[in-house]
């Protein structure tokens, strides 16, 4: 008997489990859109170009080496990294007011901050978004923090609960860490309008609440780097505090390199330096230092104004082919007569669409459609092609029934 007998079975990821089904399923009609990660139209991952050749670059550079990097990792990736985020000229950047260290990925950046507020913030409480990305509700208990909800979507509008989510952050104690995703949200594809996001900003400021950016989607959502930055730059620009996570998975296609940065922005630099000692601390015991490649990646991209440029084009090329299954979708869906209003997938931005289907109806799309997805109803348009959007309309018309 094996000391780990009494061990119980954990149940599978809400995200990665539906892939594991996927790989199960031996129809050829088999679909899967269920992970966030890019592919192409024949349904390939792909690796930018911009990508292999900075890979060239490092490896044929004479100090490429694989020593260790610092603890907060390597510093021009992170002073690129939050250039990229809050702007070259940006007021928080030129007065030494932001904290960062290099991160394994979003989920790494979102861990630190949460186990640095756990340790240095004293407010224990983060607002999340419902519904929000799964992980976030693990992320933040595992570090120490309280988990409470605020409304964000309204699923008989399919729109943004506006007066819901300025209710429930009006209530929140004072200095309660709110999470909000930068754009692009992941599962509703719904994001506030500028004004909206004025609102939300100056709700925040007067409640003295702290907004914690999750960024996953810079420049994937709209094709802009800019665009996508509005948020966060407002916030910032405001003079407000603020953390920033950054991953670098779906907008360099970087996923299982694990690159990301977390930022924290500060008052002054004598507390910044502080913020990033402690940062460190929080690093050191968890894995001592990230590793280099993908990092030195973005540094190579970013730094150098020949590569930034062709990453800006393929970044929006990928945007681009997303906004177009978009269209072919909706159009397929009106083709085939489906009854109901279904502009909502021209609206939303980002990877997914948030299709409104529930549990029983995924179940149908999967089990009849061999069509995966997650059980919220969210599908992954960057899994889809052009050859596949009838056969997806198809499955969505019949499970709607
Ligand atoms: N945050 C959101 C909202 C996401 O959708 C994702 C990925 O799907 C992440 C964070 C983190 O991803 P990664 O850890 O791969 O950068």
């Amino acid at each position: 008997q094996s000391v780990w007998s009494q061990v119980p079975q954990a149940p599978p990821d809400a995200i990665l489990g539906v892939t594991e089904a996927f790989k199960a399923d031996k129809s050829p009609k088999k679909l899967n859109l269920g992970v966030g990660a890019y592919r192409t139209e024949e349904g390939k991952p792909v690796v930018l170009d911009v990508v292999k050749e900075a890979e060239q670059r490092i490896v044929n550079s004479p100090t490429g080496d694989k020593e260790y990097l610092g603890i907060g990792g390597l510093p021009e990736f992170c002073r690129l990294s939050a250039q990229l985020a809050y702007g070259e000229c940006s007021k928080v950047l030129q007065e030494g007011r932001v904290a960062v260290v290099q991160s394994l990925s979003g989920t790494g950046s979102l861990r630190v901050g949460g186990e640095f507020l756990a340790a240095h913030y004293p407010h224990k409480i983060i607002y999340l978004p419902t519904p929000t990305w799964a992980n976030h509700n693990k992320i933040f208990p595992n570090a120490g923090l309280e988990v409470r909800k605020y409304r964000y979507y309204l699923p008989r509008t399919r729109l943004l609960d506006y007066e819901g989510m300025m209710e429930d952050l009006k209530s929140a104690p004072q200095g309660a860490v709110v999470l909000l995703h930068a754009c692009a949200h992941n599962p509703t594809g719904v994001d506030p309008s500028p004004q909206q996001w004025e609102g939300i900003r100056s709700i925040i400021q007067q409640r003295q609440l702290l907004p914690f950016f999750d960024s996953a989607y810079q420049g994937f959502a709209s094709g802009s780097l800019e665009r996508d930055a509005t948020a966060v730059r407002m916030f910032a620009d405001a003079g407000m505090e603020l953390l920033l996570s950054q991953s670098y998975a779906k907008n360099m296609g970087l996923y299982g390199e694990r690159v990301g940065a977390l930022s924290v922005v500060t008052t002054d630099p004598k507390t910044t330096k502080k913020v990033e000692s402690q940062l460190k601390q929080v690093i050191r015991p968890m894995y001592s230092n990230p590793p280099r490649h993908g990092a030195a990646i973005v540094a190579m991209i970013l730094g150098n104004p020949k590569l930034y440029e062709h990453w800006k084009v393929e970044l929006k090329g990928m945007a681009d082919r997303i906004i177009t299954m978009r269209e072919k979708l909706h159009q397929a869906l009106v083709d085939q007569g489906a009854p109901g209003d279904w502009s909502f997938i021209l609206k939303q931005i980002g990877m997914f669409s948030f299709t409104g289907l529930t549990k029983e109806q995924v179940t149908n799309m999967t089990n009849k459609w061999h069509i995966y997805m997650t059980f919220d109803g969210r599908i992954s348009m960057a899994g889809l092609s052009a050859s596949c959007c009838s056969y997806l309309a198809e499955a969505m018309i019949d499970s709607y029934k």
